[in-house]
């Protein structure tokens, strides 16, 4: 293994998490600071900050995982509703500032996650993986035949937003009916009829309220056909669940795991195929800084 030092960061909407070290697996430092959705310049300085407060390491790789479509040839963000100031920005050219003389590779926030789980977490030994990550929105990511999918424009993956219901609920992408007006958090709380957010919501379940309970039995029912498509489409070893609201755990995972033979040709055993994610928060920024080594 090379020594190189790589510095991994996943900005999303709230926070970026970051990582740092010789060995993304293990990573020396590691961190998160708040993400200006409206403010490129102070939150790359910001990321600077933090890493520098800890060590005066010359950074050879950067990796950088943002929320969104992210153009490889214009190195432009796009699709990104969650930080509305990066939009339309040449993302690389920020980034290669951040750390000058580091070699620099930008990625979807969720391509990174899958590649993190592929590595080191759920999806280790296989080489066909669908991920679906429930946060505020929903986004997805896919490994084929050993190989991230990224689709004529980088915007293969985007599970979040096949239509599962005719007529439904309104999506933030302005379409109806998406899994993710269901299944992310911010779909969960106008399904909830209430003001309470997505953790307020899991505290009730986790208390045993019976309406809190069937909210999320319900998501899992939706997740569920989302996951037999994917199945059906892609034949995946394993359809790895993360994200905040996959938090919630079983309150979801169970119902969806119930459901999913219900839309599947296949006779697998749903249990064996839709799994939770293991790495927890930092998956995308371990993920980004093994995809920065491998570009190295
Ligand atoms: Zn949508």
């Amino acid at each position: 293994m090379s020594n190189k030092f790589v510095v991994g960061a996943d900005v999303g909407g709230t926070a970026v998490k970051w990582i740092a070290g010789t060995d993304p697996a293990t990573p020396e430092f590691s961190g998160e600071i708040p993400t200006c959705p409206n403010n490129i310049e102070a939150t790359f300085q910001s990321l600077v900050d933090v890493v520098r407060s800890e060590t005066d390491r010359t950074v050879d790789l950067f990796g950088l995982a943002c929320a969104g479509v992210f153009d490889p040839v214009t190195s432009i963000l796009c699709g990104s509703p969650n930080l509305p100031g990066w939009q339309g920005k040449n993302i690389q050219q920020f980034a290669e500032s951040a750390f000058p003389g580091a070699a620099v590779t930008v990625t979807n926030d969720v391509n990174a996650a899958l590649v993190g789980e592929w590595m080191f977490g759920a999806g280790r030994g296989y080489d066909n993986l669908a991920m679906i990550a429930l946060g505020t929105g929903v986004g997805g990511a896919l490994i084929v035949n050993g190989q991230l999918i990224s689709g004529s424009y980088n915007g293969a993956g985007e599970f979040g937003h096949m239509v599962i219901e005719r007529n439904g609920l309104e999506c933030a992408c302005g379409s109806k009916g998406c899994l993710e007006a269901y299944t992310g958090a911010r779909g969960i709380v106008q399904r909830s009829n209430s003001d309470l957010t997505v953790a307020d919501l899991f505290k009730k379940a986790d208390a045993g309220d019976k309406e809190a309970i069937d909210l999320f039995r319900e998501t899992g029912e939706y997740l569920a056909i989302g996951v037999g498509n994917l199945i059906n489409i892609i034949n995946p070893d394993l359809v790895i669940i993360g994200g905040g609201v996959a938090r919630a755990g079983d309150l979801i995972l169970k119902p969806c795991i119930q459901d999913v033979s219900k839309y599947i040709l296949a006779s697998i055993k749903p249990e064996d195929v839709v799994v939770p994610a293991k790495l927890g928060v930092n998956a995308a920024a371990i993920g980004v800084a093994v995809m920065a080594r491998g570009n190295s």
